[in-house]
């Protein structure tokens, strides 16, 4: 038989349609049998609208829909009708009307489904290994046809963004030059140069930069990178990015166009306005008040250096610190004394230790002391200058940490986020987006392994102009000229200004460790690039996924994809990585 199609969506259909003849296609999302009619909520990614089979239609219909079940799909002609008084559902977009069906085709029927699509509040969802093994069947589930249709939104607010700036969408190879830029690549052989390898792009900034020296001076691209790492929670092996570079810029034209962009975003899918231009944070202010580079500002408890005061008392752990160079910092949790007690106070250490701090001290500040078992080692006015340093007041709990200043900051970061969680300061009913820029990163971070200078973003970012001289001298001073956006925590871009000079770059290359012959051999074709006229010029990559995560609020960055890799690197539908035939191994000399 051949198909009945649709006339309306599943979404559509309103008081104003009553009367009309209509056929609707969709899937089954619950049928029940009240032996004088059938009702079947019918389901596409429109919306669901409720179907009756009744009896006087005919004995053989009405068998048919007594048949029908979860999922199958069907093609229903009928009439748009009133419902019974009382029987309205204003939950749903239909729910003053239902269809009364006249005919039905089954399209296809479905054996009962390993886990449930319909969707109820406040349902538990089945197992997630189990949902991404029939993601086919996940993804017909509501909400997550809501996220991806999001998404689509995303993409085309900035398309059309970009394109009204001025933007060109160009697209760069997927097989490419391993050019490592901090991960591992991803691999692939050549058939026809057996022994050789391309790889698949950790990124296009290659590419992008040499477009740039092409002449292309807006450039941007939706562009799938992959990079083999170890899996986390808002990671994916491939994953993608909003790629893009400008010529003849310094840092705030990026700015500019980025915040307009994101401004767009925010407004167009989401309908929050983002107010600009946004603030910038220093990086070392973010790490001291912060303990990150990718602080989370929707709540307080800032991070107070108290080290000035700690040296001033006859605690060991604090004083032996600090004479070995470490620092002291702490919390100041409002209101928080009396609700942890000594078992909530160790589970708080267990969250430091994790980061590697050693301990926490704490006291709780009452009207006349601090009191708690370090209150011994604080004379009065050491007492007096901590509560102002923290502004104390009774009823605060005070934290503290005292470590090496990496230990310090992960530790005292990590306890700011788990105890904004466990306070619950942030209201899940109440989303907030508070976005910021990261500036004035170190150029460099010293690489312990491998006892060498490493690039902190990648060996393209040019240093501060007034850094430069100090290049060779003094690396671990020199700052870079780039930037990181950072929303409720996550980091969802970064960039820089690059280097256009290829001295600087050889400079920088030098810096990192590399013989001139290592350059030549692995960026060449960069430093030939940088010499035939390279215009100045600076870029970002924002992360996709993790902006999609941020406008579909959620915390699981394979909510927003539609056919993600499990936690292990795994595609669970298809089984991939999978193994392959002798032949094919062959074929490329394995
Ligand atoms: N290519 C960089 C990255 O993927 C971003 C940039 O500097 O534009 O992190």
């Amino acid at each position: 038989m051949p198909l009945v199609r649709r006339t309306r969506t599943c979404g559509e259909l309103r008081e104003s349609d009553v009367g009309e003849s209509v056929v609707l296609n969709g899937w089954v999302n619950t049928s029940r049998d009240q032996n004088l009619f059938v009702f079947v909520d019918l389901r596409d990614r429109y919306g669901v609208t409720q179907v009756v089979f009744e009896p006087e239609r005919g004995q053989e219909l009405f068998d048919a829909a007594r048949e029908l079940r979860s999922e199958w799909v069907i093609s229903v002609k009928g009439t748009v009708a009133h419902r019974l008084p009382g029987k309205e559902n204003p939950k749903l977009a239909t729910g003053t009307i239902e269809v009364k069906a006249e005919e039905m085709q089954v399209l296809n029927r479905c054996p009962t489904p390993p886990f449930a699509v319909t969707e109820f509040p406040g349902d538990e969802l089945a197992n997630e290994d189990l949902r991404l093994q029939y993601r086919y069947l996940d993804l017909r589930r509501p909400s997550l046809q809501r996220t991806l249709m999001l998404r689509h939104r995303m993409n085309k607010v900035i398309r059309d963004y970009l394109d009204s700036q001025g933007f060109l969408e160009l697209e760069t190879p997927l097989l490419g030059r391993s050019t490592p830029e901090g991960a591992r690549d991803y691999l692939v052989p050549s058939r026809v140069w057996p022994g050789n390898w391309y790889a698949l792009p950790q990124s296009p900034q290659l590419y992008k930069q040499l477009l740039m020296v092409a002449g292309y001076d807006k450039y941007f691209q939706i562009a799938r990178c992959l990079r083999d790492e170890d899996q986390r929670a808002d990671r994916q092996p491939e994953f993608t990015q909003l790629d893009l570079e400008m010529s003849y810029v310094e840092m705030e034209h990026v700015f500019s166009v980025v915040e307009g962009l994101i401004a767009e975003v925010f407004a167009k899918c989401i309908g929050a306005p983002v107010p600009l231009p946004l603030p910038r944070l220093q990086y070392e202010d973010a790490m001291l008040r912060f303990g990150s580079d990718k602080p989370d500002l929707r709540f307080g408890l800032e991070i107070v250096d108290v080290g000035d005061i700690a040296a001033q008392t006859e605690f060991k752990v604090f004083r032996g610190t600090l004479e070995a160079g470490g620092k002291v910092r702490g919390i100041n949790v409002k209101g928080a004394a009396d609700k942890f007690s000594r078992k909530g106070l160790d589970e708080l250490e267990q969250v430091v230790k994790r980061s590697n701090a050693k301990g926490m001290a704490w006291t709780k500040v009452e009207a006349d002391k601090l009191a708690g078992p370090i209150e011994k080692f604080l004379p009065p006015p050491v007492q007096q200058a901590l509560r102002q340093r923290v502004g104390a007041e009774p009823g605060d709990l005070l934290l503290f940490v005292a470590d090496k200043e990496d230990v310090v900051c992960q530790s005292l970061g990590t306890l700011r986020v788990h105890l904004a969680a466990q306070l619950k300061l942030l209201d899940p009913a109440k989303p907030e987006f508070k976005i910021t820029w990261i500036l004035d990163f170190p150029s460099f971070i010293w690489d312990e392994e491998e006892k060498r200078w490493a690039a902190n973003h990648h060996p393209f970012t040019a240093p501060k102009d007034e850094d430069l001289a100090r290049l060779e001298s003094d690396p671990g001073s020199v700052r870079a000229k780039a930037y990181d956006l950072v929303i409720n925590g996550y980091e969802v871009g970064g960039g820089s200004i690059r280097i256009h000079d290829p001295e600087v770059q050889s400079r920088v290359f030098a810096a990192l460790g590399m013989t001139p012959e290592q350059a030549r051999q692995r960026f060449g074709f960069l430093l030939d690039a940088l010499k035939y006229g390279a215009p100045p010029h600076g870029g970002i990559a924002l992360g996709l996924d993790r902006l999609a995560m941020m406008l579909a609020g959620t915390t699981n960055i394979r909510d927003v994809i539609a056919f993600p890799k499990n936690q292990r690197a795994r595609d669970l539908m298809t089984g991939a990585p999978a193994p392959v035939d002798r032949k094919q191994l062959k074929e490329l000399g394995l």
